[in-house]
């Protein structure tokens, strides 16, 4: 990191592709390299519904931020940040409510360095660079803390970051860690990469050069995530079909992302 909490040029890696560049890629974004787009490019030949597939996660994040806050909730914890797509979580949460304060977390210093400078001053976020594979670190990061207030309601959004872990990180060991941390009247919001729509495992392999891996999982596998929470209407749904406020676009079924909203009682 350079001294000013940034970076310098030689420490961007456009050597392998990164998970927040793909992803930005293929919502028609500008912060990706060469190695990201041939990436992207490869996952769409895999899987001709992920350019939909990823709007599509990005709509329901917002329809479920608006539900969260609707819901009473002022406090977001959002790991697996991306790179900023307006509107972002904290600007969905401020169109319902301007009191809602937001932590931002992900790895990839990119992320981090261009949501810090999006959203340095506001006074009501963070952005801290932490790995979700240490969820305890994230749980204490002053920065998080800052923020965060662990007896208050807290809506924890795991938004298509989890299918990053493999299981010798123990994914359902790590989403417990932070549930745990939270008090009575927060929320899991989570989406996750699947093959139960159509065979997607070829999708896997373009992420093995990548800075992370792909990890599809079937529906009982992303369900164990929600233990300990109360699933709200209409459960675990591929992301379009999850309380939708407009019509969804051709293609759809095969989406292979599940959606959920659940509470911790
Ligand atoms: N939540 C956003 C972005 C998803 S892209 C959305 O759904 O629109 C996935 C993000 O997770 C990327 O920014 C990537 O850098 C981040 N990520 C992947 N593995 C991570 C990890 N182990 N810890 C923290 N962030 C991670």
């Amino acid at each position: 990191m350079g001294q000013d909490g940034g970076f310098r040029a030689e420490e961007i890696d456009t050597s392998r592709p990164h998970p927040a560049r793909i992803y930005d890629y293929l919502l028609g974004g500008k912060d990706n390299y060469e190695v990201d787009r041939r990436a992207g490019d490869e996952l769409a030949a895999a899987a001709p519904e992920v350019r939909i597939g990823v709007q599509a996660n990005r709509d329901f994040m917002r329809r479920a931020v608006r539900h969260v806050v609707g819901a009473g909730v002022r406090q977001i914890l959002d790991i697996g940040t991306g790179l900023p797509t307006s509107p972002n979580v904290h600007e969905t949460a401020h169109a319902v409510a301007p009191d809602v304060r937001v932590a931002y977390v992900d790895n990839d210093p990119i992320v981090n360095t261009h949501a810090g400078a999006l959203l340095s001053g506001s006074g009501t976020t963070s952005t801290v660079l932490a790995d979700l594979r240490d969820p305890q670190a994230i749980i204490d990061h002053p920065e998080v803390r800052k923020v965060i207030d662990f007896d208050e309601p807290v809506a924890l959004l795991l938004v298509a970051i989890v299918h990053f872990l493999t299981e010798a990180d123990e994914p359902e060991r790590i989403v417990a860690t932070l549930r745990d941390a939270l008090p009575a009247g927060s929320f899991l919001v989570l989406s996750h990469a699947t093959s139960d729509f159509a065979d997607r495992r070829d999708a896997e392999a373009v992420y093995n050069q990548a800075t992370a891996t792909l990890n599809l999982r079937p529906k009982a596998a992303v369900m164990r995530f929600f233990d300990g929470f109360e699933l709200a209407e209409p459960g675990l749904a591929q992301v379009p079909f999850w309380r939708p406020d407009a019509p969804s676009p051709a293609g759809s079924e095969t989406i292979g992302i599940y959606g959920g909203v659940a509470r911790k009682s």
